[in-house]
């Protein structure tokens, strides 16, 4: 007897109880004949081909996926994706019934409703639009919300990296966040968490909304610098988490505004997930309260023979490596100090000693004060 004869008395059995629809009915052989249109094979499993009135299970969900395949094609008509899923909410009662009925006939090893619903949807909205079924690591998720007839959707955030160059004084790096939300993203600030864009982070993420779309943009810094701060040369690295990204393709890569250029403008795969190493090239401009006398700032060359060490609020100690120094008094009270750094070194406790030894005020031998600095360069 083959597998397919030795279902017929099973199917027969169920049929005598509850009417079934076609793909709930091959739904629960399918698997066991290793057949793919749950469709067809219940087609053949009905008995004198009778028309349907109400499946025992579903109520006649599938009658209706072209209403829910046209809800998919709305929501996502203004994203571009290649890959996607589909996951459904479905009535508990509709699922108790498919439960149910699979226990009582010890059908094992068969898809759920649920997973045979989404799965004729995804293939249906994948043959329509060449858009590409990966449960795994989609680009774009629908859920469907069977009980109201909704559709959510999930656009996954990509990643982009890039660096800026400052070459005009008076912009800080950072954004403040919206006040109405802390910056996770409200109605008042177009879900972006932030209303200002007149920072490095909020040109930066007007640039790629205007671009990508997206809510909220999640910058990691590679290092910062202060609102007086220039950054030249080849700039400061960073990047950006874009959230609900409408598009997943950058073709531009740089970008001059007014006061800042973008560079190096990429889609990569993610953010570092353990701080970069980088070495800062670094001028500061510092007073000190005492006449400068030479022979005290000859000292600060002994500054590249032992690391600095660096207490941060919470007492953890890092130490930083200078590379190279170079100094030049430029007036009575005040010199100019070029360093070549390890990243992250706090620049004005280096100065005045807070917390941060050896510092320059503890070399010289006298208070200083660190009034302004430019990144020349970082390297990664
Ligand atoms: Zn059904
Ligand atoms: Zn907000």
């Amino acid at each position: 007897m083959s597998d397919y004869q030795k279902i017929i008395p099973i199917a027969n059995q169920i049929l005598k109880k509850h009417e079934l629809c076609d793909q709930c009915l091959g739904r629960l052989f399918s698997k066991k004949l290793h057949l793919s249109s749950n469709k067809l094979l219940g087609k053949k499993l009905q008995k004198n081909n009778h028309s349907i009135k109400k499946c025992y299970i579903c109520k006649n969900l599938f009658e209706n996926l072209n209403h829910f395949l046209k809800i998919m094609f709305d929501v996502s008509s203004d994203y571009c994706f290649q890959t996607f899923s589909v996951g459904a909410i479905i009535k508990p009662s509709i699922i108790d019934r498919d439960d149910c009925i699979r226990s009582q006939y010890k059908l094992r090893g068969i898809d759920s409703i649920k997973t045979d619903i989404t799965k004729e949807l995804a293939k249906a909205f994948s043959k329509k639009t060449k858009h590409i079924i990966d449960n795994r690591n989609p680009e774009f998720i629908f859920t469907i919300n069977f009980k109201d007839e909704s559709c959510q959707i999930h656009s996954k955030s990509i990643t982009l990296s890039g660096r800026y160059i400052k070459s005009i004084r008076g912009i800080s790096q950072k954004q403040k966040s919206c006040e109405n939300c802390s910056g996770k993203g409200c109605r008042i600030c177009n879900f972006h968490g932030i209303i200002e864009f007149d920072s490095v982070e909020g040109m930066i993420s007007q640039f790629i909304f205007k671009k990508l779309g997206g809510t909220v943009a999640k910058f990691t810094w590679i290092g910062g610098e202060d609102k007086s701060s220039l950054v030249l040369g080849h700039g400061r690295p960073f990047f950006v988490k874009l959230q609900n990204p409408h598009k997943r393709k950058l073709r531009l890569t740089s970008k001059f505004f007014n006061s800042l250029k973008i560079n190096n403008l990429k889609i990569v795969t993610d953010s570092p997930k353990k701080p970069l190493k980088f070495i800062s090239s670094i001028k500061m401009r510092i007073r000190i309260e005492s006449p400068i006398e030479i022979k005290n700032l000859k000292k600060l060359k002994d500054l590249i023979n032992s690391p600095v060490v660096v207490y941060d609020v919470s007492g953890k100690r890092s130490e930083k490596k200078i590379l190279s120094v170079n100094y030049k008094k430029t007036s009575q009270n005040e010199f100019s100090l070029s360093i070549k750094a390890d990243g992250g070194l706090p620049l004005k406790r280096f100065v005045n000693g807070d917390n941060v030894s050896p510092s320059i005020s503890s070399i010289i031998g006298s208070n200083s004060k660190c009034h302004e600095f430019d990144f020349l360069d970082i390297e990664v």
